[in-house]
């Protein structure tokens, strides 16, 4: 099967958060798997670009409303990352340093999707499969069924995949002119509730649709920032799929991040070692359980829940666990977190901003993860906190739900609770400070964690069913 998918991020390209973890493995494995997948996205400016050897595949031009714009179509040379690589370099519109966060992303892209779906339209055969992730190209599927320009295409089978259901690319009606045009009859597949939504768009024209989750899937039916009646409409093409994790870059035993590689049977020695590591650096106490959050600063992940939680569970607990923050989003969060950092010397403390490095080591040396999460899709932090044999704290939703049980069940590893509030966390945090006191029942949940299968070569096949059964 040939596949194509088409993304705006891709680790190691280029990520900002889960969804680029997804289409960094998933094509991989499908590759391992025996079928030929691609992964076409946006050529930002990344360190990936500049240090990798690219040929040009292709050189077109495509209307994005009035303007004639010219694109380059460039893969990577050597096939690195286990599959084809395509970058999409539109001239000042894609080639900047961040993935989002422009006035203009919305034309960045359109343009992008546009480029994409002009550039397989001249491919003289058709892949089996175009599968598309989130809003950024949540247009392809309605464009190559119904733009008059890419006929040739409407044939291919076409599967979208949620990892986000809050941000949907939203765009005003005076933006549809950025659209080639359509038979007009069809308006109605782009639009929701008065706009034109790209992801209802795809929701609509896609032959499945796909959540990282079983239990999200199941959540979007009565919580889909306002699709939920779609979803229930759709309900019959949507499937929910837990996304696994890349064991061979996420490995204590071989990650190239870390200094102290360990495994099951060293986890204990391993853990200690990071942690020493870890505690030194950002000035915390090793001797106490330390607790960790990694992830976006918004509300989604209730954030701004953290300060208050982190002050009074070392109040009441009287200091007797240390915490450590790495994470950027809102300022207001980042602003509360920050602001804390010298008011409790040895048990907190906070790297505001992105880093992958420090990331690892903080899975590999907490002893905690903290993920209170108000949506969460699927969630990968907890997957990887478990495979560096890190207790998962999480709210029980979505895939947090699907992927962790408590410790008080049986074959439990992780504490799970009901309220982003701070009180459920606080309580959280307070029975994971007693668990850590019995060293025995910590060793025995870290080494049964660890071997909990979530990898992709376990998921790669039901994605492949989703495909076999539209084509
Ligand atoms: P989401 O995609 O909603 O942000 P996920 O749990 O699916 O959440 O994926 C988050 C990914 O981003 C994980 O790989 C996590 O380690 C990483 N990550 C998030 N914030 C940071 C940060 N500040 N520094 C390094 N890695 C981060």
């Amino acid at each position: 099967m040939e596949i194509v998918h088409i993304s705006a991020e891709c680790y190691p390209v280029a990520k900002a958060g889960g969804l680029g973890d997804v289409v960094g493995a998933l094509p991989k494995y499908q590759c391992k798997a025996g079928h030929i997948a691609k992964v076409v996205m946006p050529m930002y400016r990344t360190k990936f670009l500049y240090n990798n050897e690219w040929v040009v595949d292709f050189k077109g031009s495509a209307h994005l409303g009035d303007w004639l714009f010219e694109y380059t179509i460039i893969r990577e040379k050597t096939n690195s990352l286990g599959f084809d690589l395509y970058l999409v370099d539109i001239n000042g519109l894609l080639d900047r340093e961040k993935i989002y966060g422009y006035d203009d992303d919305t034309e960045r892209f359109t343009a992008f999707q546009i480029a994409v779906v002009s550039w397989m339209a001249s491919w003289e055969h058709r892949p089996d499969i175009v599968h598309c992730h989130d809003h950024q190209s949540g247009l392809v599927p309605f464009m190559m069924k119904h733009c008059f320009n890419y006929r040739h295409l409407s044939r291919v089978s076409t599967v979208f995949t949620i990892h986000n259901g809050q941000y949907q690319g939203w765009m005003d009606w005076s933006q549809s002119k950025l659209i080639p045009a359509w038979d007009d009859w069809k308006t109605g597949l782009l639009e929701w509730a008065g706009r034109i939504n790209p992801m209802a768009s795809a929701i609509k024209c896609a032959d499945r649709v796909t959540t990282v989750s079983q239990s999200y899937m199941e959540e979007l039916f009565y919580d889909a920032n306002g699709l939920e009646s779609l979803f229930d409409y759709e309900r019959g093409k949507c499937v929910g799929i837990l996304n696994g994790i890349d064991n061979e870059i996420w490995n204590p035993a071989t990650d190239t991040y870390l200094d102290n590689h360990f495994s099951v049977k060293t986890v204990t020695k391993g853990k200690k070692a990071n942690k020493a590591l870890l505690c030194e650096k950002y000035g915390l106490d090793k001797e106490k359980p330390l607790f960790v959050f990694i992830g976006r600063l918004v509300g989604e992940k209730a954030a701004e829940i953290l300060p208050g939680s982190i002050a009074r569970a070392i109040h009441e607990s009287g200091g007797a666990a240390s915490f450590l923050i790495l994470g950027s989003g809102q300022t207001d969060i980042e602003w509360a977190l920050q602001q804390m950092t010298g008011q409790y010397p040895g048990l907190y403390n906070a790297y505001i901003g992105y880093n992958e490095a420090l990331s690892h080591l903080i899975y590999a040396g907490a002893d905690f993860l903290l993920m209170p999460s108000r949506v969460e899709p699927c969630g990968l932090n907890q997957m990887y906190a478990m495979r560096y044999g890190t207790v998962p704290v999480v709210r029980s939703t979505g895939g947090l739900k699907d992927t962790v049980v408590d410790m008080g069940d049986p074959d439990g590893y992780g504490i799970r609770f009901n309220h982003a509030t701070e009180s459920d966390l606080v309580y959280s945090i307070s029975r994971g400070v007693s668990v850590y006191q019995d060293s025995a029942h910590m060793e025995k949940m870290r080494k049964f964690m660890m071997q909990v299968d979530n990898s992709w070569e376990a998921t790669v096949q039901k994605y492949i069913s989703v495909y076999q059964g539209i084509l």
